[in-house]
């Protein structure tokens, strides 16, 4: 059975016995859910663990798609295997800017004063950055712009299976100008920088 979340709107309720409800928002996220807190009429599927109360009975008055945790379970051991073992033919590939080697360190300097440490321990690459450190993933699917510059975006992309970009994206947004739809004449703002 496989359940397709990708796109969806999810919300999860009730008691997991295997993971936290944050995890399983993770993982959901990664495989592409859009997940939220609270059932609406844009809710998809409800995830329902153990006592879930008003969120179901919302659910099922609104015809929402209702699974439980041990779909979800299935779910999620089933595609984290399969993402696992798509990424990992990507690693060898040409898409790989510079290697870091099992084993080694290669430093990167970002805004901290003193550079980051980016290695690569048995295929999981780690940096030393906050970015990196902080991150909700597991380790092994854990990137920074750091490892994006080193490894190359393409290539830290295909292996957490997410966009990693190389740049910090609020510097690089250019400013949007809204078009009138015809005719009218507008004036075009000047660009600044
Ligand atoms: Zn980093």
């Amino acid at each position: 059975m496989s359940i397709d979340v990708n796109g969806k709107n999810v919300v999860l309720t009730g008691a997991l016995t295997t993971m936290t409800r944050a995890q399983a928002g993770d993982q959901l996220e990664a495989l592409g859910a859009i997940v939220s807190g609270a059932v609406t009429k844009k809710t998809d599927i409800l995830f329902a663990g153990a006592r879930a109360g008003m969120k179901l009975e919302k659910a099922e008055e609104l015809g929402v798609t209702i699974y439980s945790e041990t779909e979800l379970a299935a779910l999620l051991s089933d595609e984290s295997a399969i993402a696992r073992v798509a990424a990992k033919p990507v690693q060898a590939s040409a898409d790989v800017m510079q290697e870091i080697a099992d084993g080694e360190k290669v430093l990167v300097q970002g805004s901290a004063a003193k550079p980051y440490e980016l290695t690569n321990v048995g295929g999981v690459y780690s940096c030393s950055c906050p970015a990196w450190r902080n991150q909700s993933a597991p380790i092994d699917l854990r990137s920074c712009k750091h490892l994006a510059k080193i490894r190359g975006s393409a290539a830290e992309t295909a292996r957490v299976g997410r966009k990693v970009s190389s740049v910090t994206a609020s510097k690089s947004s250019a400013p949007k100008y809204c078009w009138p739809k015809s005719g009218k004449s507008i004036s075009i703002p000047p660009v600044f920088g």
